[in-house]
């Protein structure tokens, strides 16, 4: 029988949160009272994260977990979580408890009474967020409500329900590993919101480092807007003006006699406009490796081992990488 709900829970290196997770999540899920499953997606850990998983699982029939060979980065550990799922709805969750489960049920009553097909969960409270975090997360929500329009809720990340119909959609799309807090706003299906206070990580660290939110905002604005293309080109254009300017300006000394010596300001140019075709350059560069990704469609992620097909190989066809080996890790009691 197909579970009511699946909870899609992107994972890497969570060995410290997942015993907080399961004793918050269970009761949550358990007491919904309809068939539900938690597909624990392991985006390539290093830790002891698949260990303490399969001790979970001992004890808990509806946790799956689905390996990733390694790790491939949020969206697409995401995206194989999605694409992986039973259930008539999907939510998908941060495994950290920054995001409360206590809200899953609102949001299924929500898009039950509704009929919606999204419910996002909208961060009211970033308080305990780093004021760093805070800031960047700012600018990129700004941002992207320019790129995808008005239909993109602020300050709604990856906690978020989707009924079958959407997940059907989004299966549909050419995209290997979309970036699905822009996608499924651009959807334009009938959506929700339920809000909630951002908590504190429960244990360990953040797994997002700079490096990896650059990628995420350069993924995302380029894979959603061609806008920085025309910005080379209106950058080419003003500094035209300019050198029309300096020319006229050239002239006008030369006439009036008064000698320019100009060596730092004929550098300044120089520089100036070697800078640009540099910066030029590299946004047509995000743009090329966007369709040569495309283009060689290789998938996002590979599933090395799916605990609910244990038999039938990795989904990609090739050789199935078996289930983590026992360790004293997975003695992990329950709660
Ligand atoms: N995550 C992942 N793969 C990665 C990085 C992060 O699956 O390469 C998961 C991580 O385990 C967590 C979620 O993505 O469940 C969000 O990451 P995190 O909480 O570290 O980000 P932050 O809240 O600091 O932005
Ligand atoms: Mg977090």
């Amino acid at each position: 029988m197909n579970p009511v709900l699946s909870v899609v829970i992107p994972m890497y290196n969570e060995e410290l949160v997942l015993p907080l997770l399961a004793q918050r999540l269970r009761p949550v899920l358990d007491g919904l009272g309809e068939p539900y499953e938690v597909v624990a997606v392991d985006d390539g850990s290093a830790d002891a994260t698949p260990a303490v998983l399969a001790g979970l699982r001992r004890s808990w029939p509806e946790l799956r977990v689905i390996r990733l060979r390694r790790n491939c980065g949020h969206q697409a550990a995401l995206a194989a979580g999605i694409r992986s799922a039973f259930g008539d709805y999907l939510v998908s969750i941060d495994a950290d408890l920054q995001d409360p489960p206590e809200v899953i049920p609102e949001m299924l009553a929500k898009a039950r009474a509704g009929g919606l097909d999204v419910v996002y969960g909208i961060r009211s409270d970033r308080t305990t967020d780093t004021a760093f975090k805070r800031g960047t997360a700012g600018l990129y929500y700004r941002l992207m409500r320019r790129l995808v329009g008005r239909q993109m809720p602020d300050q709604a990340g990856d906690f978020r329900l989707l009924s079958r119909a959407a997940v059907d959609a989004l299966s549909e799309l050419p995209e290997q590993a979309p970036v699905y807090r822009l996608v499924v706003p651009w959807l334009g299906l009938p959506s929700g919101e339920v809000s909630y206070a951002r908590e504190r990580r429960a244990a360990g660290e953040t797994k997002y480092p700079l490096s990896k939110m650059v990628k995420l905002t350069v993924d995302s604005v380029t894979s959603f807007s061609a806008a920085p293309l025309r910005l080379a080109t209106w950058l080419g254009l003003s500094v035209v003006a300019l050198c029309v300017a300096l020319a006229a300006a050239a002239v006008i000394a030369f006439a009036t006699g008064s000698v320019v010596p100009g060596w730092a300001s004929t550098y300044l140019v120089v520089l100036f406009i070697g800078a640009i075709q540099l910066v030029c350059l590299g946004v047509l560069g995000e743009y090329v490796a966007q369709i040569y990704r495309t283009l060689q469609a290789r998938p996002a992620y590979f599933i090395g081992y799916d605990s609910a097909a244990p038999d039938s190989g990795s989904s990609t066809g090739r050789r199935q990488i078996p289930a983590p080996r026992s360790t004293s890790h997975e003695q992990v009691p329950r709660s």
